[in-house]
This record gives structure tokens, sequence and C-alpha cells, in this order.
């Protein structure tokens, strides 16, 4: 053991602007600190504490004491050959987690994860077989946009490089809520990331309490991991459907867009070949969902080692795709991207070493590792 006691420090990236000046406050300084940091962090892109200079030099030095700002660090980088970017993230104790960057003509979204694994076991997902490990923290959550904008090369306002966030990493943010929404505040503050609120979209299973409270806490983008027409198909599919239904999963989703004044919530379909991707069940989701404030992003299923389900065809995609729209939807196919990293959606697999698997309704011990 040395000699001086730790100090646990506060990782200053963890706090959304009230947070901060409270923090600030609790060391005897001004709230307008907390915005002189917020400058630094986000702006600047600065994670050196001794190098803010316009922070007094006794605050300065207690700060250093005190906090820090710290971002997971990068186990392993991936490039595709379309420039999409893969990163592992060290959680700690042998666990990771995955972000993707994927740069675009007209925006780069950064998708990134709430939770190392998931516990909400949809069948077609590659990170819910490897259960749930942990939640992320805000400042993790944060420090993901952080790092991402520090390796992307940092730029702020019209030059921004990230312009979209997107809550489809690993994880199900909703279960992750104390964490996510003040990730969300930061990412939104116009002293943080400064996004606005239609670019940053939290994707969920259809965890319908905290949709409800969501609708109280923050205003963003909401997207649905739908992927069935009815309740019989969609519990195969994702069995949190069998806690809440879709009936209710909608209202809910209607009800968010009420209190936040949104336009529309994206409702997410994976294209599963032979399982939901008859015009049968293109014309279900049509009567579900017509006359509704609703988008349909059809994802073509990406396959990951082991699985069972296959791609729907092109041909099959389309096809669904035109019977929706002859039915008056708005409908958009999800161009898969990274293919050559698996860096698509759903193939997020991080890696989880010597822990307990835990999955929605069954407990199993094991060990698995994928780098
Ligand atoms: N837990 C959140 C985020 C999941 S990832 C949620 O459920 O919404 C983002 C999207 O990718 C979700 O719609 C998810 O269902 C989908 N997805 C998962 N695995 C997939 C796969 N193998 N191929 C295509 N999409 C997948």
């Amino acid at each position: 053991m040395s000699g001086s006691p730790e100090i646990l420090k506060t990782n200053l990236l963890g706090l959304p602007k009230a947070d901060l000046e409270a923090f600030v406050g609790s060391l005897n300084s001004k709230p307008f600190r907390a915005r002189q940091l917020m400058n630094w962090m986000y702006k600047r892109g600065e994670g050196d504490i001794a190098a803010m200079t316009d922070l007094a030099k006794d605050f300065r030095a207690e700060l250093v004491q005190r906090a820090e700002v710290t971002v997971p660090e990068i186990v392993k980088t991936q490039i595709a050959s379309d420039g999409t970017r893969k990163w592992l993230l060290s959680g700690g104790n042998g666990q990771a987690f995955e972000m993707v960057y994927i740069p675009e003509e007209d925006r780069g979204t950064l998708c990134i994860s709430s939770q190392v694994g998931c516990a909400l076991d949809c069948s077609f997902c590659s990170t819910a077989q490897q259960g749930f490990n942990r939640n992320l923290t805000t400042a993790e959550i944060v420090g993901q946009v952080w790092l991402a904008n520090r390796e992307l090369g940092w730029q702020v306002g019209d030059n921004r490089i990230i312009t979209n966030i997107v809550f489809m990493g690993m994880g199900e943010p909703l279960a992750n809520f104390r964490n996510v929404v003040p990730a969300i505040r930061i990412f939104l503050d116009d002293l943080g990331f400064d996004i606005s609120r239609r670019r940053v979209t939290l994707s969920t299973s259809g965890l319908v309490p905290q949709i409800y409270k969501l609708a109280e806490e923050v205003n963003c983008a909401l997207a649905v991991s739908l992927h069935a027409p009815n309740d019989e198909l969609r519990s195969q599919l994702v069995p949190i459907n069998r806690k809440h239904n879709i009936a209710e999963l909608l209202e809910a989703c209607w009800h968010y867009l009420d209190e936040q004044n949104g336009r529309s919530v994206t409702f997410e379909y994976v294209m599963l070949d032979g399982v939901n991707d008859a015009p049968e069940h293109a014309r279900e989701l049509a009567r579900l969902l017509r006359d509704k404030p609703a988008k349909i992003n059809l994802i073509p299923f990406n396959p990951f080692p082991g699985t069972t389900y296959r791609r729907s065809p092109a041909a099959a995609i389309e096809k669904f795709r035109d019977e929706l729209m002859q039915r008056g939807l708005i409908v958009t196919i999800r161009k898969t991207r990274g293919d050559d990293i698996d860096a698509a959606c759903g193939q997020l697999a991080g890696q989880v070493t010597d822990r307990t698997i835990v999955r929605l309704g069954s407990k199993t011990f094991g060990l698995q590792v994928r780098a």
C-alpha cells in the first residue's frame, strides 16, 4: 500500500450542468465555473484539468485533487472499407462494450451502448446471446461520445463530425434509465454536445413504464423495436412483449409524442426470412400503424455465428416495403454498413468474461468470450 490515501475523484464527464454547478458549489466556487468546465470539455475537447488555463489557480489546483475527466479505454479499433469505425471499449474486469461511427454524406451517426450485455433476450440479437453484465455509468455513456469526437478530430458547430447519436449499440437504454437520462441531457445541452433533440434517438425494445417516465424527463427522438405485427409473433422475437403487449406499447408511444411535442416514432422491424417478412405481415403492420405518427425502418437481419435466422431476400424486403407504402406508411430500408467488421445492428458483442449470465426469465451460469 502506498502512503497517501486514494481520494475517489469525480468524473466531470458524467455530470449534467445542474450537477456540475452543485459540484463546483461544494468546492466553494461560483456556478459560472461549471460553464467554463463544460466549455473546455465539450467545445475544446480538453480532458486535462491542469490545462484549463482560465480557471482560477486555486480552484484548478483543488479540482485536480478532486476531479478528473476519464473515458473508457480503447481495446481495439476497426475501420471498415466504407469508412464505418467500430471501437471495442474496456469496461474493466475483462468486460468490454462497443460503439460504432457511421459516416454518411449528410451526417455522421454515432451508435452507442448503454449496458455491457443485455437482459432482454431478443432471439435474433447477438448481444442477447452473451446475457447481461452491468449498466454503464453516465460517465461511460458520455465518455463514448467524447472519445469518438477525440478519435475523429474534434469539431464543433456546423463542422461537427458527429451529428447524430443513437442508442442502438449494446444494451436496453430504458433498463438503465438512471444513467441514460443524464447522458441525454449532456448530449442536448447547448453547453454540452449541443445536438438537436431530433438527432438523439433512444431505441427501446418496449419497456412501457419507462417510456412514460421518459416523457416526463427528457426530450429526444424515440425508436421502438417492434419487429412483428401481432403479439403472438412479437412475444417469440422480443420476450418483453409477454409483459407489455403491442397495444400497451403503442399507447405509450403516442403518449410520449403528445408530452414531448414529437412528430413521429420510428418503428424498427428486422427482416427475418420466413418468420415475419410475408406480405400478410406487412398488411397487418399497416393496419396497426395506419394514420398514426409512425415511420417504419426495415432492418435487413444481420447474421452472427450460431444464429438460425436468415436475412430476408432483397426482393421480399422490397415487396414488404411496397405493401406498407401502398397503404400510406412512411418506410425506409436500413442500409447495412460496416459489413466487413461486423459493425452492423445487432452484431455488437463486446466481450464478457467469467461472470453470471442473466437472462430475462431464466438464469444460467457460464463463461463466454468473444473478441
Ligand atoms: N435495446 C435497444 C437497442 C437495440 S440495437 C432496442 O431493443 O431497441 C438496435 C436495433 O437493432 C434494434 O431494433 C434491435 O432489435 C435490432 N437488432 C438486433 N439484432 C439485430 C440483428 N442481428 N440484425 C438486425 N437488427 C438487429
